[in-house]
């Protein structure tokens, strides 16, 4: 039940930066970790890595045992979600979150209904029809989320998705998170610079230094009431 596997992880860009530098970490199922460190320390480019976006220079990067590249083409058990919510404009907030059920073919009913189990779950069923530039930043992303939950990933990357926003809609959105994560069965990855936010929300913390790519610690956080 090994969800993700860095194993001696070396990435260095072709500019020659270094962004990795041996990391290792294991992820197992149902673990909410986050990588925590200052900016330019290599998280992104960590947790696009098991997106299957960009490879590694040396080392190994396993998801579920394969090759990211490969679960991506041939599942939906990954799914991403980024700082900007990236909406399609011209889409409503139902239709934005139907997008990648579309590209699966499923049949139209059952699509729709998973879609707007998606938006009940971030609390967004009474804005089906709404467009993206009628909500605030706090909505576009629970869309964002809802688009990525709809496919019921396994594995859930988000990079840095409440950094745009105002403390309480963060706070909001991070406690709303917990409970989704609780529910679903769901491993996330996590990217965050805040250690307010790192401590809150994970089950374990990835640290990573300022020297390239170091993993300096995996932090466990003592959680104030159980998460099994
Ligand atoms: P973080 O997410 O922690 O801010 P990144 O993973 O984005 O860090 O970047 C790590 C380092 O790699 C930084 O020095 C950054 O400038 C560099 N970097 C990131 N992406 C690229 C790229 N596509 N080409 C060259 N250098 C990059
Ligand atoms: P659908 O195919 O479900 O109607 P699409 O997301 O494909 O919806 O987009 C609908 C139309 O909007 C397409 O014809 C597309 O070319 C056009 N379009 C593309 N980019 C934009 C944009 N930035 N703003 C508005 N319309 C766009």
């Amino acid at each position: 039940n090994e969800i993700v596997l860095f194993q001696g992880v070396d990435k260095i860009y072709n500019t020659g930066t270094v962004a990795l530098n041996q990391l290792n970490l294991s992820v197992k199922e149902g673990e909410f970790i986050s990588f925590l460190g200052p900016s330019g320390c290599g998280k992104s480019t960590a947790l696009r890595m098991v997106a299957g976006l960009g490879e590694a220079t040396k080392g190994k990067i396993e998801v579920f045992g394969k090759n990211p590249k490969d679960v991506i083409k041939t599942s939906n058990d990954v799914a991403f979600v980024f700082q900007d919510a990236n909406l399609l404009p011209w889409r409503t907030v139902l239709d934005n979150v139907l997008l990648p059920l579309e590209l699966r073919g499923s049949d139209k009913n059952s699509r729709k209904e998973t879609a707007i189990k998606a938006l009940e779950m971030v609390g967004l069923k009474d804005h089906l029809k709404s467009y993206p530039r009628q909500l605030s930043g706090g909505m576009k992303m629970r869309v964002s989320i809802a688009r990525a939950l709809a496919a019921k990933p396994k594995l859930l990357l988000m990079d840095e998705p409440f950094a745009a926003l105002d403390e309480m809609t963060r706070q909001t959105l991070q406690m709303d998170l917990l409970n989704i994560w609780e529910k679903e069965n769901m491993s996330v990855l996590f990217v965050t610079h805040n250690v307010y936010e790192a401590v809150y929300l994970s089950t374990r913390i990835a640290v990573m230094s300022a020297r390239p790519g170091r993993l300096s610690n995996l932090i466990d956080v003592e959680l104030p009431y159980p998460r099994e």
